[in-house]
């Protein structure tokens, strides 16, 4: 079915968004009584006005979660009770489809068919793989002694905090929770201030599936002050945390600070998009780089924010990216016709203007470059390629996290390899090659968390997700996303 504009807006206007913090069950204002209000960037108008927590919210959040966690009534409650729930809170996002999508497109930007065909229905299916996952988790029985016996399991850590950005607001908190919750931890978790809506109703549809008091809280708030103090807490035992290089340094000096608690960190990206002349389909690859880096705004943490191609192929090459980019109508989220909302709000955008006039100082404008005033919202930014920067520049190193392509030639592989590894991010990089070898022998050297071969920026529920270096360390999704959210205990028994 495909929806007008006008349909999307009469789901908008039925919505009544939850505004208070979500604490061992309830919902409640903040302690100190603050408020804030969440902005549509698309309009700029309010949305709600909601609790803004502090540390004291945080530390009742965290007591909450401690007594849920020490009674047993999730961490050891039975694998089927825990798939049970967490099925049911999969199939209540599927029920709320609509609202979700509207609440994520209208909080933070994105276009409402992207939330409503990706982004919500993903959040399920990642929700019911960790469901499924539970009774499937097997102990280990290492060879020790004669007459010994030592038992290896999994357990659940404790209290986890979750502390997560707004690009993807419902789908980076159901990356968190899933496999924690899944494990018999409890959280308690902070969306991004710009866009803390739909995590707030997902706190209601997982009370709404059976999931007991305590086990899940979520604590709208500042960074500066929510997201510090879940990272100092000294009763926080595992810190996940998806957002910018920058803090996720700090929630290493909290944990060391602290109580030493886990930290896991996904972190910011710069991912090279490497095209060979030898590629089979020279339009084919153009679309794809132009998606890498525009779908979702480029607010994309492995965005592929710089094309590395070929010098003989390197003008055509551009020209098709450039003409996929004059393809790309910016508009309303709710528009059909629309391929690129506005940006998350209007500091993010002045950010990434700042980049744009960078850009055009320092190199050649092919496409874009200009930021956009569209009913009276100013968050729009053309879909912007550049090119004749130098690899060390700003526009063409730093991560810009908007929809700002950097276009970088190369002749040889080693060459392209280095120009990849220029980078103080490791996270992903993509490589498009008609050559069988090439593709093997250069997915071999790229030192990045996922290398994408013939295509861009490839992502599953059931492989790893994260990077090296600056990108942080951990992965999310797939089965591995348990070692994060569980410790291996050992039990020796001397008979
Ligand atoms: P951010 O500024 O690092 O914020 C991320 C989260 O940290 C937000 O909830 C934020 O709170 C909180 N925070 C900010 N300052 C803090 C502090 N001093 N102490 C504790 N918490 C603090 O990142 P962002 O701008 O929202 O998101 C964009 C970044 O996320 C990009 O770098 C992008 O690459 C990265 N990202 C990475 C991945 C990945 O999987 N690797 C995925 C998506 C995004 P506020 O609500 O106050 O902002
Ligand atoms: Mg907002």
């Amino acid at each position: 079915m495909t929806r007008t504009r006008a349909d999307w807006q009469a789901i908008a206007d039925s919505l009544s968004p939850r505004t208070q913090a979500f604490i061992d069950g309830k919902f409640v204002d903040a302690v100190e009584g603050q408020t804030t209000t969440s902005i549509s960037p698309a309009t700029g108008q309010s949305l709600a006005t909601l609790a803004e927590c502090t540390a004291a919210d945080v530390d009742l959040a965290v007591k909450a979660a401690r007594r849920s966690f020490e009674s047993g009534v999730w961490s050891r409650a039975s694998a089927d009770t825990r798939k049970a729930t967490l099925s049911k809170l999969s199939a209540l996002i599927m029920d709320n489809l609509d609202e979700l999508a509207v609440t994520d497109s209208l909080d933070m930007g994105k276009l409402v068919t992207d939330a409503h065909t990706i982004d919500v229905p993903g959040s399920a299916m990642i929700l019911q793989f960790y469901a499924e996952a539970i009774d499937k988790l097997n102990g280990e029985i290492p060879v020790t002694p004669p007459g010994n016996i030592a038992l290896v399991q999994r357990v659940p850590l404790g209290v986890v905090g979750a502390v997560i950005p707004w690009n993807y607001p419902l789908e980076m908190a159901i990356w968190k929770l899933a496999p924690a919750l899944a494990a018999g931890n409890s959280v308690v978790l902070k969306p991004a201030e710009q866009s803390p809506l739909s995590a707030l109703r997902l706190a209601e549809l997982a009370a709404e599936a059976g999931l007991p008091d305590g086990v899940l809280n979520v604590v709208p708030g500042r960074g500066e002050t929510v997201g510090r103090a879940i990272g100092e807490h000294p009763d926080v035992d595992v810190l996940t945390f998806t957002g910018s290089t920058e803090v996720g340094k700090m929630f290493m000096s909290y944990s060391g600070a602290s109580n030493l608690k886990q930290v896991w960190l996904e972190c910011g990206g710069k991912s090279a998009n490497l095209v060979f002349a030898d590629i089979d389909n020279l339009n084919e690859a153009a679309e794809f780089a132009a998606r890498a880096i525009f779908f979702n705004q480029g607010e994309v943490c492995s965005a592929n924010s710089r094309l590395l191609v070929q010098r003989e192929i390197a003008d055509e090459f551009v020209a098709a990216v450039v003409a996929q980019a004059k393809n790309i109508t910016v508009g309303h989220p709710f528009d059909p016709a629309a391929n690129m909302g506005p940006l998350v709000d209007r500091r993010h955008t002045d950010r990434v203007e700042e980049y744009l006039k960078q850009g055009v100082a320092l190199g050649s404008v092919a496409a874009g470059g200009r930021r956009l005033t569209i009913e009276g919202s100013d968050c729009y930014i053309e879909p912007t390629v550049i090119t004749n920067l130098a690899a060390d520049s700003a526009p063409a190193k730093e991560e810009i996290f908007g929809p700002v392509l950097a276009v970088i030639p190369f002749d040889t592989e080693d060459e392209a390899i280095a120009l990849a590894h220029n980078s103080e991010y490791a996270l992903a990089a993509s490589l498009w090659t008609g050559n069988l070898s090439r593709a093997h022998r250069v997915a071999e050297r790229l030192h990045v968390g996922t290398v994408s071969v013939n295509t861009v920026d490839a992502l599953g529920v059931t492989t790893p997700f994260g990077g090296f270096k600056g990108s942080g360390f951990g992965r999310d999704l797939s089965l591995h996303a348990f070692d994060k959210f569980t410790g291996l205990k050992t039990t020796w028994i001397r008979y």
